[in-house]
């Protein structure tokens, strides 16, 4: 088991009946410890299913899960492998009872939060102002607060209006026998605190967890870890002090500093080497980590040798700097050993910086995915058909009611909705169960009430069919004849002026009908986490549809695809590529705003000087994902709304501290890219000699 891990990376990985703490650099095999650990653990002979490890995706989750089966094989499968959302959604589908909530629970997302949050303040608030709420509940829920607590410690009279909200808003959850993501770490916590027996069957029922990424864990998540592994403490947290940059979510690094206090017999191991990149890349990196202070004193060596110095590309515009982007990536591609399109990303601060890079790509035919952007499950026609999944497993998930009974309309209007929401407050009942409700028909005239009680009925109908198909065929002949049933695609024809807008969205319902189709048939891998054990049993349409809501982030449809991948910082935290661009690295973005004036005024306010830190591990983390070559861009003039305003390098640009002679971009490169375009002229035509003249 020692093959391919180093002295260091083999005592943690060997080290199986205590805390252990892996603290350490980008790049120097932290995740490489866990998955070698789990097959430790099998192999010393802890069963797999009594090893949860925990990462900060599903994504990440999905390539654990894979990178262990290369280990271990089979057993791989029965591993826990999941995030902590997705573990605490099967500990509160186990034993949520005691706190009230049935099985089939349903997971709100961020939308359905808000519409909540406006309903429940008898709809005054704009979205704006309902944002807000929800920020300020969130990091109370958070806190380990509830509406009474929070109540009592607002500062001001606008925190306590929140805190009614808040409290409305609770109540309105438990009607609809609903949670948020919130209530995922918090309700498990909840359960493991208040319930012995329930503390103690998951302490039995985990031998050892294993969590990465432990930098990004928050207050809540250390405390549901301490309570899983209770006072034998085993577990092994990998992270780097460095990488923390989900501190404005509340991941906090006092999680690294309560450890050892917590467990005085904590072994803390570090690791030094790091195998991703080469001596150029990592010395940009600690350059411009060194400002930062430091939680431990780390070095970081790397033996892959000097490699090609890191580039700083400048360019006039966000356009000009895309053009650059794609015929570095063509060239790089032409002319390093890396001819797939999988080994190349582009990174940026923000979602909304891809756009001008994703038609640089498309221009030159070079396929692409846009990963921690709007994800496939965000789409409008993605979250339609859901909210008719979340209706069947839960009948009380008012708001998946709501939009399940509209889309398509089906001439139920909105009187008739609001009475029939009047008629369920009054009655303490769920929209769907009001329905049924034999008082119910003296309120409202007898057209409304046939439309309404075909719909229960229908609805109730496809529950019965969706619970009896099994298997991926049946499955997807369901859907079909489903979405048929009621006209989506007509609907979405009528809804949208370009028949092609229409056809591409019914394209991705067709997609996905396929996906959950897939996932009823027991031949794929439950990447999700969700349902780690069950992964590949057959599975009834309906038990999938269980497992979807949670899936919001899930990309494991892109995985295995030959395709440059454009993201956003954040979501690229964990993850290598050979060659890397970095853009749009002005001030501005990245760092973000701030509220200082480029560092040259000396006293900063301590949160400013916070925020700045957590952008410098920012652009650490990029630099750190490169293996062989990276190049950083930023633009001269950045467009802020309509003009074009001048922006300044970023800073982390000069603290990178690179030889001033090989800053400049590469002669080279662009004979390089000539070549490369000139190769692709068949594909591309004359819009690749336009952007070679552009160069
Ligand atoms: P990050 O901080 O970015 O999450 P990490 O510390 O988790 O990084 P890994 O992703 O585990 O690092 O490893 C980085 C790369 O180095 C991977 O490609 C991994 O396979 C390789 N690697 C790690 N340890 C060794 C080793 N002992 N021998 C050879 N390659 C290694
Ligand atoms: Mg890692």
């Amino acid at each position: 088991m020692s093959a391919g891990l180093n002295l260091a990376q083999q005592e943690a990985v060997n080290y199986l009946h205590g805390p252990c703490l892996v603290l350490a650099g980008a790049g120097s095999g932290k995740t490489r410890v866990i998955t070698h650990k789990i097959a430790r653990l099998i192999q010393a002979g802890l069963a797999p299913r009594r090893i949860a490890a925990i990462t900060f995706t599903n994504k990440a989750a999905a390539e654990m899960r894979e990178r262990a089966k290369g280990l271990i094989g089979r057993q791989a499968k029965e591993v826990v492998v999941c995030t902590f959302h997705a573990l605490g959604v099967r500990m509160m589908r186990e034993d949520g009872k005691v706190l009230g909530l049935k099985p089939q629970f349903s997971i709100l997302d961020a939308d359905d939060v808000t519409s909540i949050l406006k309903d429940a303040a008898g709809g005054t608030a704009d979205a704006a102002t309902a944002r807000q709420w929800q920020w300020v509940i969130s990091k109370w829920k958070n806190m380990g607060l509830n509406a009474e607590q929070a109540m009592a410690l607002a500062a001001d009279d606008n925190e306590r209006v929140i805190a009614r909200v808040m409290q409305l808003y609770q109540e309105r959850l438990a009607a609809y026998q609903s949670v948020d993501f919130d209530d995922l770490i918090g309700l498990p916590l909840k359960l493991l605190k208040d319930f012995p027996e329930v503390r103690a069957k998951w302490q039995a029922a985990l031998g050892h967890v294993l969590v990465d990424e432990y930098q990004d864990t928050n207050a809540t998540q250390y405390e549901v870890l301490k309570h899983l592994v209770g006072e034998r403490g085993r577990f092994t947290a990998v992270g780097d002090d460095d990488q923390s940059i989900y501190g404005w979510r509340g991941a906090t690094l006092d999680n690294l500093k309560k450890l050892p206090v917590d467990f005085p017999q904590l072994k803390v191991i570090k690791l030094e080497q790091n195998y991703r990149s080469t001596s150029a890349i990592l010395r940009a990196a600690n350059n411009v980590i060194g400002p930062n202070p430091k939680l431990f004193p780390k070095t970081l060596f790397s033996e892959l040798g000097e490699g090609e110095p890191v580039r700083v590309v400048d360019a006039d515009s966000e356009e000009h700097e895309a053009e650059r982007a794609a015929a570095r990536i063509m060239g790089l591609r032409e002319t390093s050993q890396h001819k797939e399109w999988r080994h190349f990303a582009i990174l940026y601060r923000a979602n909304h910086q891809a756009k001008p890079f994703e038609k640089a790509l498309r221009k030159y035919n070079i396929p692409y995915k846009v990963s921690g952007g709007t994800s496939f499950f965000d789409r409008a026609e993605i979250r339609d058909l859901c909210a008719w999944f979340r209706l069947w497993v839960n009948n009380d998930d008012d708001p998946a009611f709501l939009r399940a009974i509209t889309t398509p309309r089906r001439g139920i209007g909105h009187t008739t909705l609001a009475k029939l929401g009047e008629f369920g407050a009054k009655y303490r009942l769920s929209l769907f169960a009001s329905l049924f409700s034999a008082s119910l028909p003296g309120m409202l005239p007898e057209r409304a009430m046939d439309g309404l009680r075909e719909f229960g009925r229908y609805m109730n109908d496809l529950e019965y069919r969706a619970r009896q198909t099994m298997g991926a065929e049946a499955a997807l002949a369901f859907l079909m004849e489903w979405l048929k049933e009621i006209g989506y695609e007509q609907h979405l024809l009528e809804g949208e002026d370009s028949e092609k807008v229409a056809a591409a969205r019914w394209g991705n319902v067709i997609d996905f009908c396929d996906w959950m189709s897939q996932r009823c048939g027991g031949q794929i891998d439950d990447a999700s986490g969700a349902n780690p054990v069950l992964a590949n049993e057959t599975k009834s349409l309906m038990e999938v549809a269980q497992t979807i809501s949670l899936l919001s982030t899930i990309s494991e449809r892109e995985q295995d695809q030959d395709v440059v991948t454009l993201s956003t910082l954040h979501a690229s935290k964990g993850l290598e590529w050979p060659h890397v661009v970095l853009v749009g690295v002005t001030e501005g973005m990245l760092p973000f705003k701030l509220d200082d004036d480029g560092g040259r005024q000396k006293m900063v306010s301590d949160e400013t000087a916070q925020r700045l830190q957590e952008e410098r591990r920012l652009m650490y983390v990029g630099i750190t994902r490169a293996q062989r070559s990276l190049a950083v861009s930023w633009t001269r003039r950045r467009k802020k709304g309509r003009e074009m305003v001048a922006v300044q390098p970023s800073r982390f640009i000069a603290e990178m501290a690179l030889d001033k002679e090989t800053t400049r971009e590469d002669p080279r490169e662009k004979l390089r890219a000539l070549r490369a375009e000139f190769a692709k002229k068949a594909l591309a035509g004359t819009a690749a000699a336009a952007a070679a003249e552009r160069l």
